[in-house]
């Protein structure tokens, strides 16, 4: 067999602490779960009745266009039409589409440390990395990044806030970057995160995506939809982008239980940002207590902390967090934002020593 060399250094995603995270599902007396970024809590009712009533039809094939779908997308993002929204099975398929559509050769570029995918992908893909370094604080350098671009650059992707430091480059200085960016460069905003940024100064990005021909936001119903098991994301784009994206997308990547729950969550606009703002109090609470406790972290503008303290410390606590290490954050821990309790053992563990 004659595989791609290229592909020989790959490795399976793997998470962390599998067999602790099976026994963390056996409930409150095994291990906390906050290693990957998810919702503590589960669907909302109205998109797990959605998905129960889509399973009567599991005989069919999913709506092609997922129309609904993109209606609900459309109407939570004034100012765009359904022909600007695009979807994926999670916003991971979002984000290789994009990628997917770019002329080759070429490369990417990327703040880094950042999403472990992003390198993949290109791998995959056949396209070229060039990873820019974060500033001493942790945070993206959008002017690094610009002096990056070579003629060779097709796309720049900004995870924004940024996974796992959980900073946030504000809107004034994206639309800045996307200004100074050639326009045969795709800028995509990973907006994984972006419905817990609680700075105003990241309101209404969807807008840069609407008005400017290069710039894609992706998003995700993994995170604050509580929705990771059903993999959908969906993006924000310029109808050039999106008629090219619908190109290479697979003609059923999303199925018909995930849309029935995304399009019932995304109509519930006011319930979402409840949950959201519950996990940006709770994450200021973490924050305040790793102060306390004489701890150094990053301010996050997302569901999780990227603080200087280790792995096995919060173990020995019974909680299971993200290792720093394999972040490119030695002696750090990311930890997840879950629920009242859940928080609780965290500083628990914090305390305890
Ligand atoms: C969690 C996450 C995603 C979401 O991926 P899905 O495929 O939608 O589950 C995307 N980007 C970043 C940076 C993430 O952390």
């Amino acid at each position: 067999m004659r595989f791609r060399p290229e592909l020989e250094p790959l490795r399976p995603y793997r998470p962390p602490h599998l067999a602790k995270e099976l026994e963390a599902d056996r409930g409150p007396a095994g291990y906390v779960k906050l290693t990957m970024n998810e919702l503590s809590f589960g669907p909302l009712p109205g998109a797990e009745a959605a998905v129960r009533e889509s399973l009567a039809r599991a005989n069919r094939y999913p709506e092609r266009e997922a129309a609904a779908l993109r209606e609900a997308v459309a109407a939570a993002n004034p100012g765009s039409s359904t022909a600007n929204i695009i979807i994926g099975n999670g916003s991971s398929e979002v984000l290789s589409n994009l990628l997917a559509i770019l002329e080759r050769p070429g490369e990417i570029v990327y703040p880094w440390p950042s999403f472990s995918l992003y390198p993949a992908i290109a791998r995959i893909l056949g396209l070229e990395s060039r990873p820019v370094e974060l500033t001493a604080e942790k945070a993206v350098d959008p002017e690094a990044l610009l002096a990056a671009v070579t003629e060779r650059t097709r796309a720049v992707v900004l995870c924004n806030p940024n996974n796992p430091t959980g900073t946030c480059l504000p809107l004034a200085a994206v639309r800045e970057l996307a200004a100074s960016l050639p326009e045969e460069v795709l800028l995509v905003l990973d907006e994984a995160y972006y419905e817990f940024v609680s700075d105003p100064a990241y309101a209404g990005s969807h807008e840069l995506a609407l008005s400017t021909p290069n710039v894609v936001s992706a998003r995700t119903f993994s995170k604050v939809h509580g929705l990771a098991a059903l993999r959908v994301g969906y993006g924000i784009a310029p109808e050039p982008v999106a008629d090219y994206f619908e190109r290479v997308r697979f003609p059923f990547s999303v199925n018909a239980p995930a849309q029935a729950a995304a399009t019932a969550s995304m109509r519930e606009g006011d319930l979402i940002r409840k949950r959201a703002r519950f996990v940006i109090e709770e994450r200021e609470r973490l924050q305040s207590a790793f102060a306390a406790a004489g701890y150094d972290y990053v301010p996050s503008q997302g569901n999780f902390i990227l603080a200087k303290i280790p792995a096995d410390l919060f173990e020995r606590g019974g909680v299971l967090v993200r290792e720093g290490e394999a972040l490119g954050f030695p002696g750090w821990s990311r930890i997840t934002v879950g629920d009242s309790g859940e928080n609780d053992r965290v500083i628990e563990a914090i305390s305890a020593r």
